[in-house]
């Protein structure tokens, strides 16, 4: 089959709501953090039940901030997933703790909490916690360990686990706002809290000037009010965004109803919101030229996928015993899922897989 149109991975769903926001910023004169961002918080605070949040560049950033709100520093330790993209791993480096990766759970590719419970020693200070591709973590037995959470919403917003909302259960929680993310502002990220105490040092840090005095780990992590406005568009739209592509989800899970690929998997008690719809080819354990393979004949039919994580952080550093990452790295595809994408596109998505996995 050939097919002239690629549908990109992912397009941010931009309407006139954002435009007019962001010209009305263009045309107030004042462009830089202000009122506009001091709203966004507030709204991203109500969105998730939690008392406050402070607006930083980046959910890079938002991470490193949360780390140091903690007081995390060297000689503590920081559990996280090895199945992630390395910005979490990053931001325990810069403050300079150590990281102590965990593996996934095999059929979720969220962190795995006995094996979370197994890493905890007696320097350990944080665990963050990746809902990745719009499924919650087990938030419940995490909760249970005794150890703050800092959990990372950058890829999940308005999922729940037993009854709770991602980003309402853990100590602090951060979001990223970059054009790819669920919520997006072009850049932008944001630490939140139910403790006031925490999210005041988080404002705090975000700025070199303003604090009675010098804190040498402040910094310029300020967004703009032109992000915001995208922003506060986007929070007003998210759940109707959210609804679609759960509906988009449905589809393509009828669409592969009968063929040899694995749809996600929704643990009971979970609810997934679909940043990404990632399949699993069934040749599992194939390996990384299988998929390959299957990710070059989909591109061939127009639709452009990606490996859902660019590479586990046990391979960059060459660690062994992380087997349900290194199984997701041979079998693990997203496929385009967003609001943005127009009926035809859906159609030309759901042909590309039935070809693609009824060819076994
Ligand atoms: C995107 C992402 C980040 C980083 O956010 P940026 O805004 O790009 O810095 C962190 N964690 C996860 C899980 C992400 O998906």
């Amino acid at each position: 089959m050939t097919s002239t149109t690629m549908i990109p991975h992912s397009r941010p769903s931009i309407d006139q709501q954002e435009i007019r926001a962001v010209t009305e910023v263009l045309q107030s004169g004042h462009l830089a953090q202000g009122a506009v961002v001091e709203r966004f918080e507030r709204g991203m605070a109500a969105y998730l039940g939690l008392a406050g949040g402070v607006a930083v560049n980046s959910g890079t950033m938002a991470l490193e901030v949360a780390l140091r709100v903690l007081g995390i520093g060297p000689g503590d330790e920081v559990i996280l997933p090895s199945y992630v993209c390395a910005a979490p791993w990053q931001a325990v480096q810069r403050v300079g703790a150590q990281a102590r990766l965990v593996d996934i759970e095999p059929e979720t590719f969220q962190i795995d909490a006995d094996l979370a419970r197994a890493a905890i020693t007696s320097k350990t200070r944080a665990i963050i916690v990746p809902h990745l591709f719009g499924l919650p973590a087990d938030l419940t037995a995490l909760a249970r360990l005794g150890v703050p959470l800092i959990e990372d919403c950058a890829q999940t917003l308005g999922a729940t686990e037993q009854g709770r909302a991602v980003g309402s259960v853990g100590t602090l929680t951060v979001c990223s706002f970059y054009a790819n993310k669920l919520l997006c502002a072009g850049e932008g990220g944001m630490v939140l809290s139910n403790d006031s105490v925490l999210f005041e040092r988080a404002r705090a840090l975000r700025e070199y000037d303003g604090a009675p005095s010098l804190i040498p780990q402040a910094t310029n992590l300020k967004m703009t009010d032109l992000q915001a406005a995208v922003g506060l568009a986007q929070l007003d739209r998210l759940p109707e965004l959210l609804e679609r592509r759960v509906s988009l989800a449905r589809e393509y899970r009828v669409a592969l109803a009968g063929t040899s690929a694995i749809v996600p998997a929704v643990p009971a008690g979970r609810s997934h919101i679909y940043y990404r719809f990632v399949v699993r080819t069934s040749k599992r354990g194939s390996g990384a030229d299988e998929l390959r393979a299957c990710i070059g004949r989909l591109e061939r039919a127009g639709v452009q996928c990606r490996k859902p994580v660019f590479r586990s952080l046990h391979r960059y550093l060459d660690l062994d015993g992380f087997p349900a990452s290194e199984a997701a790295e041979h079998d693990a595809l997203s496929l385009p899922l967003y609001p943005s994408l127009a009926d035809e596109e859906v159609a030309q998505i759901c042909m590309a897989m039935r070809d693609e996995w009824r060819r076994e």
